[in-house]
């Protein structure tokens, strides 16, 4: 496996069918599984590793994200990919960017009205990588549904020649999604943190007893959320996966979203509600049966 810092050398490890995977880096299941995903489907697969100063608001994370190139180099080749592209900020952004990508209306609901400039962030170093490397597939996780919404959007906006695969969220043993950020919780928080997705599995129960209700669907997880000591729910929002807007019904494509804080650090988590023959069926995710990787270091991978 090859580690390359540019554009330019990116390009030139790519042969055949490419397909890429793009990442903050701090790697877990939940990346590795977008790896898995692509790399039957492709002859050179690439993960990119890159914590984008442009998708954080001023008082979030930035500096504080967790990082270890090293360790994600091991993780990355031990999935099957191909090339690590690491790219520097000089080389992602030589200058300020003067041009960004605006995503309307699906990227201002949800955690674009709580995050300002967050999904124009996401959204501009997304195109970059896309134009940039010119990949034949790229997957993103469910696990962040707006982005995955808005970043469908922008393929079919701006005509890039890549096929977006979506991918079903990872979860550790008891439910909680994996995320980066997990490793900021300590025991009790962690321990809390647990009701989101319990709030949500409890809503999937009710939709496949035949509970329609947007509101309905909505107060089973937020009513597991706000009962947890510890957790303080954000929003609760059954959303259009094509749009983003809120819904009333279960009636199409959608997700149910929740957001909330478990002492300092922010959460989201969502359960995807996808339809196949008129019948509604909930994507729970894929459970892990050991621990993490997450928690692992850059010595134990
Ligand atoms: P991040 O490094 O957090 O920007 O995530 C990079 C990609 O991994 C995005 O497409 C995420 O949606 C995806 N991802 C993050 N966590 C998970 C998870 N638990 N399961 C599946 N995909 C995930």
């Amino acid at each position: 496996m090859t580690v390359v810092p540019t554009f330019a050398a990116a390009r030139d490890c790519a042969a055949g069918r490419v397909g890429l995977v793009p990442t903050m880096g701090f790697l877990h299941e939940g990346h590795l599984s977008l790896l898995e995903a692509l790399r039957p489907q492709c002859d050179t697969l690439l993960m990119s590793l890159f914590v984008n100063p442009l998708q954080f608001g001023p008082t979030e994370d930035l500096s504080r994200y967790p990082r270890d190139l090293e360790r994600d180099v091991a993780l990355a080749e031990s999935a099957g990919a191909d090339v690590v592209f690491a790219p520097d900020i000089d080389e992602m952004y030589p200058e300020p960017p003067a041009t960004s990508v605006s995503v309307a209306d699906l990227a201002f609901r949800l955690d674009g009205e709580r995050r300002p400039g967050h999904f124009k962030g996401v959204a501009t170093v997304v195109a970059k990588l896309l134009a940039g490397i010119q990949p034949d597939l790229a997957a993103f996780g469910r696990k962040d549904a707006q982005q995955l919404a808005i970043i469908r959007r922008l393929v079919a906006d701006l005509s890039f020649p890549t096929a977006v695969v979506g991918c079903p969220i990872v979860r550790e043993m008891d439910g909680l999604a994996l995320s980066s950020r997990n490793t900021y919780l300590d025991g009790d928080e962690r321990d809390a943190a647990v009701a989101l997705s319990r709030g949500l599995m409890a809503a999937a129960d009710a939709a496949a007893e035949g509970e329609r209700d947007g509101r309905a669907l909505e107060a089973f997880a937020l009513g597991v959320m706000a009962s947890t000591e510890g957790v303080e729910p954000e929003y609760t929002e059954l959303a259009s996966q094509h749009d983003v807007s809120r819904l009333t019904e279960l009636d199409r494509p959608a997700f149910l979203a929740v957001a909330a804080r478990v002492g300092p650090t922010r959460l989201i988590d969502n359960i995807h509600f996808d339809w196949a023959a008129g019948e509604v069926s909930a994507d729970r995710g894929i459970r892990l049966t050991a621990p993490s990787v997450l928690y692992t270091t850059s010595e134990e991978v």
